[in-house]
């Protein structure tokens, strides 16, 4: 498959305690020489806890975070020196669904006003077609009858409408790319499982990609193929979703699998938890050696002095651990084996 976009070695850093003739007092090293790409019709996940860098690697790569270094590419040209018309391309060929859709449609604007929008400004279809449209693009996020919904303001509607809505003018302009950030995280939890088929269903249907990014590796499952695990503005591991789930490289995505919910009580209560102590340190002092170290429960003293290097441990699968090959000695959770045969 042929890379659709490329990442590589980006840095956004933020100087923070500026002021008139003063220098920064530090540097927030939020995403932190990140590289990573996606094939046409393949779907990514961007994993880690609050604060790894994963929502400032997706507002990067839809341009509403300027870079600090390092190279985005879209099929193959890059973003960074695109001609405002190549930058209007750009956009309409990567759309954004955000987390949260009670904030993300403007409350005065009806439905289809909200639909219309993209429609006019990327010029898809003649104005006199804008209700044929956006009729389309409902039913096509599953709210149908359509004329139920396109007349109506987004207080109207549940949370999971809502992103249904969200979908749908992201999908107006008929992009490649979805980013998608955590948008299931602010739904009710029967909910959720719609949206994630809708997503896959529409994923399947019209040859989209996706960059998901989630702190759910649970979510992850169900969706993504491939899978790239964050800590600290940095890439700690990634590999397609199968290997991750199966054997992870990184104690830091053990941690995190382990961390997922599980539906059997039974097998919620017998499983083991590799549980992570301390908060995630500040980026903007990130601890030396490996970021890692001072919450690893594997940790050893070169741990806190060398960086880990990334090794691969199979087609696409690298680790960024020092003791990664030793993988199989860790405490796994014992559902992981069963959940990973089903
Ligand atoms: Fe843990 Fe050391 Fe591996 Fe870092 S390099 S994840 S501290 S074992």
């Amino acid at each position: 498959m042929s890379a659709l976009l490329e990442v590589r070695d980006l840095q956004v850093h933020f100087p923070i305690g500026a002021r008139l003739l003063r220098p920064p007092a530090g540097v927030v090293r939020a995403v932190d020489g990140v590289s990573l790409s996606i094939a046409e019709g393949e779907v990514l996940a961007v994993v880690g806890e609050s604060g790894c860098g994963k929502t400032t690697l997706a507002r990067a790569v839809l341009g509403l975070t300027k870079p600090t270094g390092g190279v985005i590419r879209f099929r193959g040209g890059d973003v960074a020196l695109q001609s405002t018309a190549e930058r209007n391309a750009y956009y309409r060929q990567v759309q954004m669904v955000f987390q949260d859709p009670f904030d993300s449609l403007n409350p005065r604007k009806t439905v289809l006003q909200t639909l219309a929008q993209p429609l006019r400004i990327h010029s898809i279809v003649p104005a006199g077609e804008f209700r044929a449209e956006a009729t389309r693009l409902l039913e096509l996020v599953g709210l149908s009858p359509a004329a139920l919904y396109l007349d109506r303001y987004p207080h109207q509607f549940s949370g999971g409408q809502r992103q249904r809505i969200c979908i749908a003018r992201a999908l107006a302009v008929r992009p490649s790319l979805i980013v998608a950030d955590e948008p299931v995280s602010a739904l009710d939890i029967s909910i959720r499982a719609q949206i994630l088929t809708l997503l896959r269903r529409l994923q399947q249907e019209l040859g989209l990609s996706y960059l998901f990014i989630t702190h759910d590796l649970g979510v992850v499952r169900s969706l993504c193929d491939r899978v790239v695990v964050m800590y600290l503005g940095r890439v700690v591991e990634e590999g397609r979703t199968e290997d991750i789930f199966a054997g992870p490289r990184h104690p830091y995505t053990n941690a995190l699998l382990a961390a997922c919910p599980l539906p059997d009580p039974v097998r919620a209560r017998a499983r083991k938890r590799a549980t992570l102590t301390g908060d995630v340190p500040s980026p903007v002092n990130p601890p030396s050696g490996c970021r890692f170290h001072p919450r690893c429960p594997v940790a050893r003293e070169i741990c806190g002095r060398d960086e880990p290097a990334a090794r691969e441990f199979g087609p696409g699968h690298r680790s960024a651990c020092h003791f990664a090959a030793e993988a199989d000695t860790w405490e796994r959770p014992a559902w992981q084996l069963a959940v990973t045969a089903e």
